[in-house]
């Protein structure tokens, strides 16, 4: 029997890559073999310290509550393990009330939307961008005003294209750099701006840092909360997933204003039961040692980053190098005049490779691809000389 579903579902953004994932299928069945160089989650397994923690903390005899609700039981190693990271890597003071332990950063939008927006309350949020912070809006009944990034102006927004009553309207900014799609970086000086923003309008500037750790060639990706006074109107959303090659552990924290702080934790206590004690554990031990866990991975993204720049370039569709992130963010090659949905269509029939084509991070996405570096050297070198064929047909 057919149930009714919810109205909201029928909000959600259709799924815009629903279409490719159908021709992927239908070429794999045909016996092709398809190179995929879509998705961002790390092939780089979670460094042995961090395991061996896990390993240590679920097994732990002396800890009779180790199987238990996380939330009942927290780790108070953790908030102080963040603490300490944001102290060491950020020169910022947290307090306790400014800190909520969360299951990632995916999860906590969605849980942190709940806690901040009524039904008809607006957000603005980022175009190219993650999708889940207009998902966020739509299941609390509020709606998203886009703020598009442009190449000219390094991909960051202009707070001066917000209409007035756009900016009065708002309750939520939503920022992501290290930047997903684009690759983009800012520097402290825009989170200035932003938080000049946030509090001249009375708006609560999220700053979505999962790409912080992420970064290359000596490059380090500045904290909106290093901004004096941030805490006032902003948070900070982190995320041990990609930086420590932790995607499938589900641990995070939002960091920053205490009431948007309390109310995310109001949400949660109502909502999940926490994180498993072995994964607080070995979170804190993570970010305990993020000088040494971090460059050994970024130094494999870097390598791929390097191959797939090189190769693009000698095909002539040359890409910029990005500072940050795992992925390389490129303009579609001229001949397809600006339409990634062509670009993505040609190659995956052609050569076999599947990257994102840009428009499925929104209209203002369009005209560039994504590839992630997420995906063994070889198979990165093998998709190259793929592409290195179709560039020259
Ligand atoms: C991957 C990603 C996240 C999600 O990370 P989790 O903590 O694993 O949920 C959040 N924001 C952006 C921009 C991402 O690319």
């Amino acid at each position: 029997m057919e149930m009714p579903i919810a109205n909201r579902l029928d909000k959600l953004p259709p799924y815009l890559f629903a279409d490719l994932r159908r021709k992927i299928a239908d070429r794999k069945a045909r016996g092709i073999k398809i190179i995929s160089l879509g998705i961002g989650d790390p092939d780089i397994p979670t460094p042995a310290p961090i395991i061996d923690e896990l390993a240590r903390a679920v097994a732990d005899p002396g800890d009779p509550n180790r199987h238990r609700y996380g939330c009942d039981c927290p780790v108070a190693d953790l908030p102080a393990a963040i603490m300490n990271f944001y102290r060491r890597r950020h020169g910022v003071e947290l307090a306790e009330n400014q800190i909520a332990v969360t299951s990632g950063s995916k999860d906590a939008i969605v849980q942190f939307c709940l806690g901040l927006l009524n039904p008809g309350d607006l957000g603005i949020a980022p175009q190219p961008g993650y999708p889940t912070y207009n998902i966020g809006h739509v299941f609390c009944s509020a709606q998203t005003h886009y703020l598009p990034l442009r190449r000219a102006n390094g991909w960051l927004p202009d707070f001066k294209e917000i209409p007035p009553d756009t900016a009065r309207q708002a309750k939520l900014l939503w920022l992501n750099y290290p930047n997903n799609p684009t690759t983009a970086v800012a520097p402290l000086d825009f989170f200035r701006e932003a938080v000049e923003f946030g509090r001249k309008h009375n708006i609560l500037v999220c700053h979505d840092s999962a790409y912080s750790e992420n970064t290359y060639d000596g490059y380090k990706s500045p904290s909106i909360l290093e901004v004096p006074g941030a805490c006032d109107t902003a948070v900070e959303f982190y995320s041990l997933s990609k930086g420590f090659s932790m995607t499938g552990w589900r641990v995070g924290c939002v960091v920053g204003n205490a009431s948007a702080v309390k109310a995310l934790r109001l949400v949660k206590d109502n909502a999940d039961n926490g994180t498993l004690r072995a994964i607080q554990f070995a979170a804190a031990a993570a970010l305990g040692k993020f000088e040494t866990l971090t460059p050994p991975i970024n130094a494999v993204y870097r390598r791929r980053r390097d191959l797939v720049v090189k190769a693009l370039g000698e095909a002539g569709w040359p890409v910029e190098t990005p500072k940050a992130t795992i992925y390389i963010w490129a303009p579609v090659p001229e001949k397809y005049r600006g339409s990634s949905a062509s670009f993505a269509e040609d190659l995956l029939e052609k050569a076999g490779v599947v990257i994102t084509p840009g428009l499925g991070y929104g209209v203002a996405g369009e005209g560039h691809y994504r590839i992630s570096l997420t995906y063994p050297d070889q198979v990165i070198g093998e998709a190259m000389e793929r592409i290195r064929r179709i560039a020259e047909q």
